[in-house]
């Protein structure tokens, strides 16, 4: 199934400023929403599209065929407002009911940061309020707002858009009326419930051990020993009796053992080993290089927990190896763990 799609449009752009009053551009004020509401839904579980993320020109004209052409679950099209007037609106087509509760949803989130409401509004056909993206919702059945949060010529609204972390929060508060409207989960982190998909888990990445019992061997016949939950690396896989069995090492400590992989969570993006970061070597390591030390075996007082710098990185005899600063050795990436 495909993850829920929300549309980010900064109003105006490139040679259409919009409102302007002294340094308060509406172009540049939406493209600062724009970004921060998509920052934000990035912590959840869908994806966005941007009408624009640079100054550039975006018609009413091109947004609408970008709409019916990606069927986004919803549209949030993002002005500032001028001519006279205090506190936020937010328009949605006045016969499109899903448009008008997103619109709620919009109002109230712009509430909480304290501005005042001037309520949600009907955009129409023979009024001035006859907006292209909200009208847009009748026929494509797509919840679409138009979202005015301030007006740049008033004082007291300048008050409220004078700084790049009040417009973030401008920014917020649509994503937030977005993730309730189509009720977004958060993306998963490690630390969250154990993953039901170890086949995903692969050597080199570090995962969470939930807890439980390390065994002496992938066959799982006696247990080891019991260790808390840590976070560790796996060092190999193989097919256990049951379930697949990771063999894993405790970051920094050099503990092995294998465990069922049901006990261990999703994995982390393993930091990648580069020049000039901190490592550690992990048991069992040699050395590589071109000398006649290539191969044999690091000793124990240079493993972890003891810390190496990386000074250069390249391929020895096809070996993507480390240089490390402390011991003038090399040694296989695949050996070290990033500290
Ligand atoms: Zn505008």
């Amino acid at each position: 199934m495909s993850k829920p799609t929300i549309y980010i449009a900064a109003g105006h752009g490139g040679n259409d400023p919009g409102a302007v009053s002294g340094k308060y551009i509406e172009k540049a004020l939406t493209l600062k929403t724009a970004l921060a509401c998509q920052n934000y839904l990035r912590n959840y579980e869908c994806e966005t599209v941007m009408a624009r993320t640079t100054d550039k020109s975006c018609t009413v004209a091109y947004k609408m065929e970008e709409v019916e052409k990606k069927r986004p679950s919803l549209v949030l099209e993002i002005h500032y407002n001028a001519g006279g007037g205090e506190g936020c609106e937010v328009y949605y087509w006045h016969t499109h009911a899903p448009s008008k509760s997103l619109a709620q949803k919009v109002l109230a989130e712009m509430v909480k940061l304290g501005q005042k409401s001037r309520g949600i509004k009907e955009s129409k056909a023979g009024t001035s309020y006859n907006f292209g993206m909200c009208r847009q919702a009748a026929t494509t059945g797509i919840p679409s707002i138009l979202g005015e949060y301030a007006f740049v010529d008033n004082a007291k609204d300048q008050a409220k858009i004078n700084s790049d972390a009040k417009l973030r929060a401008v920014g917020e508060a649509y994503a937030k009326a977005a993730v309730s409207y189509l009720g977004l989960r958060k993306r998963s982190t490690a630390g969250d419930a154990p993953s039901t998909k170890p086949e995903a888990i692969g050597v080199g990445d570090i995962v969470q051990f939930t807890g439980g019992k390390v065994y002496a061997s992938s066959t799982a016949a006696t247990a080891a020993s019991t260790r808390g939950a840590s976070k560790c690396k796996v060092t190999a896989t193989a097919p256990g009796a049951k379930h697949p069995f990771h063999c894993i090492s405790e970051d920094g400590k050099g503990v092995y053992g294998w465990v069922d992989a049901a006990a261990v969570g999703a994995p982390t993006a393993a930091k990648p080993v580069e020049v000039g970061c901190t490592v550690t070597i992990n048991k069992g390591a040699v050395y590589g290089g071109l000398t006649s030390a290539r191969g044999n075996k690091v000793p124990a007082a240079q493993l972890a927990p003891k810390k190496h710098t990386v000074s250069k990185i390249q391929v020895n005899k096809d070996v993507q190896e480390a240089l490390l600063k402390e011991i003038t050795s090399w040694v296989a990436v695949s050996s070290l763990t990033r500290v």
